[in-house]
Parts: structure tokens; sequence; C-alpha cells
């Protein structure tokens, strides 16, 4: 518990891009912004905040909710900035060194509760240490602020032990509780807590943020136009999500093998068992390269990777967006789009249980092309 480390991204790993999740390094979406001006997207919630920092009505529990790495963190941060900030009250100028100690978490302001690595438990222990330090430690500058995040890392032990200091903090606590969703938190927790919602980013948003966390980060090491175009456009508007995608380098392998599964599953049998030279192969080759052992794990990485961002692309062309460059969308309407979907699940469930990747992998591509087939008739 205590400071927020730079290089972490918070929630929950679940959902379509579990594996990108586990895979990718992370860097947190920190980007150096002055006020609440400087944060992106999320107007509502933003102007929320500003009315109730003016007036002198901040609520002194808040539940930010809403998708991960949307910058729940990051306006958490901003909040801090704006009570602490001696040169733009209520605001923050993001330039000053009190704002500068709290973008660099050496301010004693701003308090990180956080779980001492992704999908642990916050224990009683820690919140019953906070609860007591809250009310008797001096703080620095007239507010104080304690983001708890993500809110559901704390054991519903540890939220009924910090029951009384949530409802009635001691004057000039300001608990932010981060949170992906409302269900899963305890009822007596929600009816202390004022709600804001986040929403997703806008992809434009997504690109600010993500260009912002490139720009940042230690490494020189640059990220391919390409990869950086599908990062955002793959992040369903998560900035969180763009950065783990856009610094995965096997995105690229990835998403080479489905350009040419894709190409096979529209052209039928004679494209997707071609032979060792074909493109199809030897994107297959590259995209499960590794030592000789191993050999069948990798492949079955390679499978489940591909099969995800075969979802994601489906999932876009179903809501009427572009889908990954040059991947050769299902022949037929939606149905179609719907059934291939459900083809690669079905590769995904094989896949899960140990089936073969590659002779899972070649079936799949098979049904794809006669529901294709079924399309044209
Ligand atoms: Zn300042």
């Amino acid at each position: 518990m205590g400071q927020r480390p730079q290089s972490r991204t918070t929630g929950s790993r679940r959902g379509p891009l579990a594996w990108v999740y586990s895979l990718a390094p992370t860097v947190g979406i920190e980007a150096t912004a002055a006020g609440f001006g400087a944060v992106r997207g999320h107007a509502v919630a933003l102007a929320g905040l500003e009315r109730a920092l003016a007036r002198g009505q901040l609520h002194h529990a808040m539940l930010f909710v809403g998708p991960r790495g949307v910058g729940k963190a990051k306006v958490a941060r901003a909040l801090a900035r704006a009570l602490h900030c001696p040169v733009a009250p209520r605001r923050g100028c993001g330039e000053c060194s009190t704002c500068h100690r709290i973008d660099t978490d050496r301010h004693a302001g701003l308090e990180w509760m956080v779980p001492e690595s992704i999908g642990a438990k916050i224990k009683v222990e820690a919140a019953r240490e906070l609860a007591t330090r809250l009310q008797l430690a001096p703080f620095e500058g007239d507010a104080h602020v304690v983001v708890l995040d993500p809110a559901e890392a704390l054991t519903d032990q540890a939220f009924n032990t910090m029951l009384k200091t949530l409802e009635e903090p001691r004057p000039g606590v300001h608990f932010v509780l981060i949170a992906e969703a409302l269900d899963g938190l305890l009822p007596t927790i929600l009816s202390r807590c004022a709600v804001l919602r986040f929403g997703r980013l806008g992809d434009d948003d997504v690109a600010f943020a993500l260009d912002h966390a490139l720009a940042d980060r230690p490494s020189d090491d640059e990220v391919p136009a390409a990869r950086r175009l599908l990062a955002i456009r793959l992040a369903d508007g998560s900035a969180g999500t763009a950065i783990e995608l856009a610094l995965d380098v096997t995105l690229d392998a990835t998403h080479a093998l489905l350009r040419e599964a894709s190409r096979a599953a529209e052209r039928g049998p004679a494209v997707i068992f071609a032979g060792e030279s074909s493109a199809l192969s030897t994107s297959w080759a590259s995209a499960t390269a590794g030592p000789t052992t191993g050999k069948s794990a990798r492949e079955r990485l390679a499978v489940m990777r591909t099969s995800e961002l075969w979802l994601l692309d489906l999932r876009e062309r179903l809501r009427g967006r572009d889908g990954v460059p040059d991947v050769v969308a299902p022949r037929g309407d939606r149905r179609a789009w719907t059934r291939a979907t459900e083809t690669l699940i079905e590769l995904q469930t094989r896949l899960e249980r140990n089936a073969n990747a590659r002779l899972a992998f070649e079936a799949a591509l098979l049904d794809l092309w006669e529901h294709g087939d079924d399309a044209r008739t």
C-alpha cells in the first residue's frame, strides 16, 4: 500500500483481450496534464467535479466507475492537484512544484491504496491501519485524497472496517474508489458514495493518451505506425488497452497470420492446405517461431491470439465500423459475421481442451470457408 507505481495499469484482466494483458508490458496512462482542462473525454464527470470544487461541496467519498484504461486514476490525480495547487486553486496548474510532486507521487496529500500485485486483495489489516492513520496523522495541506484502486480489491471485511471512516471522515479527507462496475461492491459502500460514471473514450482521445504515453516512456523503440493504428482501433475506447497493444511486439506477427488466415478462409482448401511455402504457412512459422521445446504451447498461444484478433475484427464490423486493416471479412451479411464469431469461439474452446492447435485452426478455416459458401448460394 502507499504510493502508486508509475508503471502499473489497473483493473481486472478479463474479456476478449485477456491474452494481451497477460503478455504485454504495461505503462501508466498518466500524461503531464494541467488541471482538468487537459484530461481528455469525460466531460460530464469532470464538469460535476469542477462544480463541486467551485462550491466547496466536494463529496468525501466518490466512486469512479467505468471501463478499465479510460483515465479514472488520472482524474483522481487531477483532483488531488486541484485540491492542493497554490497557483490555480480548485483547478491545478500542472506546472508548480506541488502539482509536480503530486504527478510523481511525492506529495503526502495523495495516497494510493492498491493491491500488492494484480488480482491480489487488500486485506483488513491494511484497511484498519489506514482508518487509524486518517484519524490521527498530520496532513500535508488542507486536503487528503485517498484512492482505492481498484475498489474491488478490498475484501468485504476490509470495507466493513472502513465504513465509519468512509461515512464520516475527518474534514479534508476525500476518498476516491475506482471500479469497473457497480455490481460486486457492497450496497453499504454504494450508499455512502457519490457515483461518477466514466464512459469509453473516442478514438481521438485514445490516440492522444497513447501518444503521450509513448512519448513519456523510457525506451526509444519506435512503435510502428501500423501497430499504433491497430492498437487505437482495437482498444475499444480504453487508452490503457491501446498502450498495451501498441507495445506488444507479437501483435505484428499475429496480425500477419490473421491477414493470411482470412484470405485462406475466403479461398478454401487449395489455399488452406497450400503447403509449406504458402503465405499462410510462412506467417504461421513467424507467429509460432521459437525453440523446439514448448512448440505445441506456442502454437496454441498463436492460434488463441489470432482468434482473439479475429473476434475483435468481427466485433468492429458488427458495430458498423472498419475491421482490422488488411483482413478479409467473411463473405455475406451480418449473419455470416455472427456465424464466423461462433466458429472462432468454438475454436477457442477446442484450444482450451488441448486440441492440436494447427489441426483445430485449419478445421476452423475450413468451417469459415464452408459458411462463406453457404452465403454464396
Ligand atoms: Zn500547481
